[in-house]
């Protein structure tokens, strides 16, 4: 799509509300979509006082927001767009603050507004299994935290366990029990059967041999594990994507309750995931939507 990527070019493309919810109807419904009412394409018109398009043959109204993250939202579509826009040009993610700050909304708006944008990024990045014959996955867990256990006032820890192809894509997943025990089904939703698949020395991680999934085991020494080396440009390891997780909660947001720990691991896997291809992060933000 070449979209630009400056803030001049992004007010541009959407320069008011009007031209967002143009931009979403054609998105998610095109020019020429078939009415589901009378069954003629090609004849849309936008109303005036509501946000929707109107069939010029039966009058059936399409609300393009409906079935968004947008939906019942009152904040201007402008202002989800540009929000989407700071989270593409961050390295580290937005804070609440922040939203709040160049927005010019409420911290509670910008809050939300946040959070329903890093699950539009987890829809976007979608869950395809990686690994099967002839690949290799490492996986990896480490424990984020802490948060307080409601009315125990006790300190616990997350985990969140990452799953990372070789030259591919990372699957993210946050348990938030203590038992490493209960990592075993993440790992059979998410990495095919005869998947080499390379790990530390955790106990849990023996099961992978008794588990009907073909699975190959090599573990690694974890003092090894050390030494591996995190290169900033070409990163391909758990190692590097845990460090961009805890830059962006510890640098970014300074503390997260473990409720939410999955949409900041969302954020950082849909970066991470088109981190050879920065300029499509914002327009499979703005491009992909569920379709009308
Ligand atoms: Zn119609």
């Amino acid at each position: 799509m070449g979209m630009k990527q400056t803030v001049r070019d992004f007010f541009k493309q959407f320069p008011n509300d009007d031209a967002c919810l143009a931009h979403l109807f054609e998105v998610r419904y095109g020019d020429a979509h078939t009415c589901p009412k009378c069954n003629k394409s090609g004849g849309w018109y936008r109303l005036s006082k509501v946000k929707a398009f109107s069939c010029q043959s039966c009058g059936h109204h399409i609300h393009p927001m409906a079935g968004t993250i947008y939906e019942g939202s009152t904040t201007p579509l402008q202002l989800w767009f540009f929000a989407m826009f700071l989270f593409t040009k961050s390295r580290n993610g937005v804070s609440g603050k922040e939203l709040q700050r160049q927005l010019g909304v409420t911290y509670k708006t910008a809050w939300r507004i946040g959070h329903k944008i890093r699950e539009h990024m987890a829809n976007v990045d979608g869950d395809t299994p990686i690994g099967g014959e002839g690949k290799t996955v490492q996986i990896d867990e480490t424990f984020i935290g802490g948060y307080r256990r409601g009315g125990q006032g006790g300190v616990g820890k997350a985990i969140v366990l990452a799953m990372l192809e070789n030259d591919g894509d990372v699957v993210t997943e946050v348990i938030e029990n203590r038992g490493t025990m209960a990592i075993m089904p993440h790992i059979m939703e998410h990495v095919l059967p005869n998947t080499e698949i390379h790990t530390d020395e955790l106990a849990a991680y023996k099961a992978l041999k008794r588990v009907d999934m073909n699975y190959t085991h090599k573990s690694v020494d974890h003092s090894a594990k050390q030494y591996v080396g995190w290169d900033r440009q070409t990163t391909n390891t758990a190692e590097g994507f845990f460090m961009h997780l805890k830059r962006t909660i510890k640098g970014t947001h300074i503390w997260v309750s473990a409720k939410h720990l999955h949409r900041y691991a969302s954020e950082v896997e849909f970066m991470y995931n088109r981190r050879d291809h920065p300029e499509s992060h914002l327009t499979d933000l703005l491009y992909c939507f569920p379709k009308g």
